[in-house]
């Protein structure tokens, strides 16, 4: 199965197909409203990812930025891979359960983890 059209440029669509019905590109759910980023920051539940967001709140009194942070619960449809500290793109969608009401749209980060870790294997080779 092709992934949909979901009206949002992405970078790197899911190459493999899934049968969420909450994914934006297999599922019937439509993605609208703002388009975030974040950093993953646990991915222990099943199809939901914790995301940390930073941002600038402005101080109207001091006109000065301070730097501020929110987490929010995001589904991640199972064609999409993330692990923690993979930057992703997430969008609003409607209300999917009580926490959450976004969904992962893009992996930015997706191969470079590896790319990694396959480093650290090299160092480790090198010591020994
Ligand atoms: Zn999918």
């Amino acid at each position: 199965m092709e992934a949909r059209n979901i009206g949002v440029k992405v970078s790197n669509p899911p190459a493999k197909a899934c049968d969420d019905v909450h994914c934006p590109f297999h599922g019937a759910i439509t993605c609208r409203g703002r388009l975030y980023e974040g950093v993953v920051t646990s991915t222990k539940r099943q199809k939901t990812v914790t995301v940390r967001r930073d941002f600038l709140f402005k101080v109207k009194k001091f006109k000065r930025y301070e730097r501020r942070n929110s987490k929010q619960s995001v589904h991640c449809p199972p064609c999409i891979d993330v692990s923690v500290g993979d930057a992703v793109v997430f969008m609003e969608t409607r209300k999917i359960s009580k926490t959450v009401a976004s969904v992962v749209i893009e992996n930015k980060s997706a191969g470079k983890g590896l790319a990694v870790a396959a480093v650290k294997d090299d160092d480790k080779e090198a010591q020994a």
